[in-house]
């Protein structure tokens, strides 16, 4: 079975054509009952019966069942478990920011990565979710809360750059005109720093913000929280994200969870400021959302005003990320894990 979901339009003409012989405007009429969100071909109703037969025993379209719902009683944000065809199961979240509707998606069932903080790094890595399954999380929640979202973040589960093909294909349909069409410059996509994959995207030249999760202003510390950095060193990292900058013109955002104790002291925030010299880059300071069996706490608001302080007088611009969901646990991984616990 093709899944049909992950086509560009000009792809399912093409197979139309050869494959079955059928017209361009075929192709069109189902592509636009796919963008639409149809989750099935018995939806399409300017399509005969026979056809529709005929291509539901070729296609199959890939569907993000709600599982669950959570929304939050202090800023509406809402918290979806989904479910794909095969059972498997992500979270993604609606967050409502006053320049409208952003959607929080993951790219992968479970990750590789193992971060220490991460409540998706624990459970380990299940499979990669094919473009058309980050399509399924936003047609998902446009239908369920009645609105278009107008912005994407690259943030729940999964390593968006270690499943490199099916984001890239994902990025290109998501912002093409027969699709959702939302452009580039609306979409975040964050890594744990996959230097190899970044530099790849560097030749992308895509628009996109790079989120860059660094978490600590060293060595020792990082390879502490984030096993990833046995891999690739901080300043091997640092030298992929400067390329990025200046190849692309866009600055890095670069996201810091601040933890009590670990991460959060003067020297570490003299450390990152240093290492962040002169880069085009803003940092986002994000108390960390405490996991079960992590141990770990935020750290307090002082150790926040102290950062921003530090850095700014380096010249450097950083902000606490307003936390949105606070009820809810609403970094993603937390959801899931709990459901599966049960
Ligand atoms: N794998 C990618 C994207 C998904 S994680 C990455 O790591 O960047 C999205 C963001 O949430 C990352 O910045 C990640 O470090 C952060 N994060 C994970 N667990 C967290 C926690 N308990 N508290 C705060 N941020 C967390
Ligand atoms: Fe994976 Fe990102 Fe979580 Fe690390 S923080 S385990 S890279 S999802």
């Amino acid at each position: 079975m093709i899944d049909i979901g992950s086509l560009t339009l000009e792809e399912l003409t093409e197979q139309f054509k050869t494959e079955l012989g059928l017209p361009a405007f075929r192709a069109k009429q189902v592509y636009k009952w796919l963008a639409d969100g149809a989750s099935d071909f018995s939806e399409m109703t300017n399509i005969s019966k026979d056809l529709r037969n005929n291509l539901s025993n070729i296609y199959y379209i890939s569907v993000a069942t709600i599982e669950k719902k959570l929304v939050s009683v202090y800023d509406k944000t809402v918290k979806y478990l989904l479910s794909f065809n095969d059972g498997e199961m992500v979270e993604s979240v609606v967050m409502n920011y006053h320049h409208g509707y952003t959607i929080c998606l993951s790219s992968q069932v479970g990750c590789k990565m193992g971060c220490t903080f991460c409540a998706t790094g624990q459970g380990g890595f299940t499979r990669n979710l094919t473009p058309s399954e980050m399509l399924a999380q936003i047609h998902s929640a446009q239908k369920d809360l009645g609105i278009r979202i107008s912005n994407i973040v690259l943030m729940g589960m999964g390593e968006p750059l270690d499943n490199y093909d099916n984001v890239l294909r994902f990025l290109r349909l998501v912002s093409n005109e027969n699709n959702f069409n939302i452009g580039m410059r609306h979409i975040s996509l964050s890594t744990c720093g996959l230097v190899d994959r970044i530099y790849d995207l560097e030749k992308e030249n895509l628009q996109l913000t790079l989120s860059v999760s660094l978490h600590a202003p060293n060595d020792v510390i990082r390879s502490r929280t984030m096993p990833v950095n046995k891999r690739y060193p901080i300043d091997t990292l640092l030298n992929a994200c400067r390329s990025y900058a200046a190849a692309t013109n866009r600055r890095i955002s670069f996201e810091y969870a601040m933890i009590s104790g670990v991460n959060d002291s003067d020297e570490c925030a003299k450390e990152l400021a240093s290492r962040l010299k002169g880069m085009l880059c803003h940092v986002n300071l994000i108390p960390v959302n405490p996991v079960d069996n992590t141990g770990y706490r935020k750290s307090a608001r002082d150790r926040q005003q102290a950062f921003i302080r530090i850095l700014g007088k380096h010249g450097i611009t950083a902000t606490v990320r307003r936390t949105l969901g606070a009820d809810i646990n609403a970094s993603c991984g937390q959801l899931r894990g709990r459901h599966l616990k049960k």
